[in-house]
């Protein structure tokens, strides 16, 4: 008889630092269940996972599958709902797998470790013999007891991320592997660290090095996966890591790979802290000198929605009114009472404008702009260059054009994903007759924007996604912790099996 799989997953990647949380609203576009999930409506890693698993010939079972957008911790009551669904299919049935679709990084309102209590909540409804696994986000917080009770997890091995769909392959060839009857060992290792994200990608020569060394670990046949998890440093949690995942024949080969890939992660730790910021008026002032015909972006990663930030900053803005008249210059603000009163002036119509701080007023100031003119009104949507997300519609509200002078303001309704150049283009905003174009986006940017620019320069702003981490109001971290105060070795949990 066939195997008989499962297959479920829910992902949001959390800040801390949001204080909006995340419903039911937030996943309901993406949620499909049952045969939709099987027809290849979902992408992403559960699309990596259910197509492993048909090709391989097994009953597949598909139960929830739904995402959203990085923000807030999500609201209880929506993971909730997510396992009841689940656990009622699971329940009363036998199962040889179970295959997850998780981010690694998701908070609810009442639990720090939203991905084990999923995980947790699996393995008690199919027992202890069925194997399961598990694919998560590079920038997981992949905690030990995720790992007592899934058998495997895998994550991206790529950032920018554009691994989605083989991590799922990945995650659900280790399903089948093990359901076969082939001896597979999961063990982890951990080290207090956190970088911020605008620092490195997996490009980075040294950490390229460290991605190659497991690659080649895997086409070797040392080892049947690896990940290097770097977590993501907006997680005000009092278990955090990050981690290295191994998975080998026996716990010995997994832990003698992941023993060298955590020990040359932890001496990563300095490189991937990055180098000190621009200020703001230092990039403007880099535009202002720029003779190439094509623009300078000024990546204001703090406040990224694709990092869970809030979107509603105005402090670009307000660096840039006083070149008003002198740069042609292009930034955004999710802000909806600006966005009402530009419907209500209508196109054409002028007035002074209060812009940002409307959904996290802790973390940055409202700045005012005065005699702005409504360019243009819009519903909302934009369609996605790509390449990561290409053709992928963007909802961001109702969302207004505002001129001050020479300066395009993009005033939307609530934040979605900005670091794609149609977010601008889509909206009557070309990027590049820009001098300067500031991007709530992080490294994910530069697939769109490094062919078009002129330099692309990183600057310190406030916001929740903050890149200054030492900036933050972190209270929940384990000690010591890098970069907040120095590690040694000895700080490097050593690699072992919890199943
Ligand atoms: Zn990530």
């Amino acid at each position: 008889m066939s195997k008989r799989f499962f297959l479920c997953g829910i992902m949001q990647e959390s800040n801390s630092f949001n204080p909006t949380p995340a419903t039911d609203a937030d996943f309901a576009y993406t949620r499909r269940e049952g045969e939709a999930v099987l027809r290849g409506e979902v992408g992403g890693a559960a699309q990596g996972m259910v197509d492993t698993l048909l090709s391989r010939g097994y009953d597949v079972t598909a139960g929830v599958v739904m995402k959203a957008k990085s923000g807030g911790p999500v609201a209880h009551e929506v993971v909730d709902e997510f396992l009841k669904r689940n656990l009622a299919l699971l329940r009363g049935n036998t199962w040889d797998g179970v295959v997850v679709s998780l981010h690694g990084a998701m908070l609810t309102d009442v639990s720090e470790d939203a991905c084990g209590d999923i995980l947790t909540a699996i393995r008690e409804a199919v027992g202890e013999t069925a194997v399961v696994t598990a694919s998560c986000d590079l920038h997981a917080n992949v905690t030990e007891r995720m790992l007592c009770a899934a058998d495997h997890i895998c994550g991206y091995q790529t950032y920018p991320h554009l691994d989605f769909y083989e991590v799922g392959c990945r995650a659900a060839t280790l399903a089948a592997r093990a359901v076969e009857g082939e001896s597979l060992v999961t063990v982890r290792a951990a080290v207090p660290m956190m970088a911020p994200a605008h620092a490195y990608t997996t490009n980075t020569p040294a950490l390229k090095a460290v991605m190659d060394r497991g690659h080649a670990l895997v086409s070797g046949g040392d080892i049947a996966d690896f990940s290097v998890f770097q977590v993501q440093p907006w997680l005000n949690v009092a278990k955090l890591a990050s981690t290295v995942l191994v998975t080998a024949a026996t716990e010995e080969q997994a832990a003698a790979v992941a023993s060298e890939l955590v020990n040359a992660a932890f001496a990563l730790r300095e490189v991937l802290q990055g180098e000190p910021l621009m200020t703001i008026e230092e990039v403007i002032q880099t535009a202002r000198a720029n003779t190439t015909g094509k623009p300078v972006v000024l990546v204001d990663s703090a406040d990224s929605p694709n990092a869970g930030a809030t979107g509603d900053t105005a402090t670009v803005i307000e660096a840039l009114l006083p070149y008003r008249d002198e740069l042609y210059a292009a930034a955004s603000v999710d802000d909806v009472p600006a966005v009402e009163k530009a419907f209500a002036l209508g196109v054409g119509g002028k007035g002074d404008f209060t812009l940002g701080a409307t959904v996290a007023p802790k973390l940055s100031t409202p700045v005012t702009v005065p005699d702005c003119t409504v360019v243009s009104l819009h519903s909302g949507e934009f369609r996605m260059q790509g390449p990561a997300s290409r053709g992928e519609w963007r909802d961001m509200g109702k969302t207004a054009v505002l001129a001050a002078g020479k300066l395009r303001i993009v005033v939307n309704s609530h934040s979605c994903y900005q670091g794609d150049v149609q977010f601008y283009r889509g909206f009557g905003v070309e990027p590049m007759l820009q001098d300067l174009i500031a991007v709530k986006a992080c490294t994910s940017l530069r697939a769109g924007y490094e062919p078009i620019s002129a330099a692309i320069c990183n600057a310190a702003t406030p916001g929740a996604a903050g890149v200054v981490l030492k900036a933050l109001p972190f209270d929940r971290l384990p000690k010591p912790f890098y970069p907040f105060e120095e590690i040694t070795e000895s700080d490097i949990t050593p690699p072992r099996r919890h199943r």
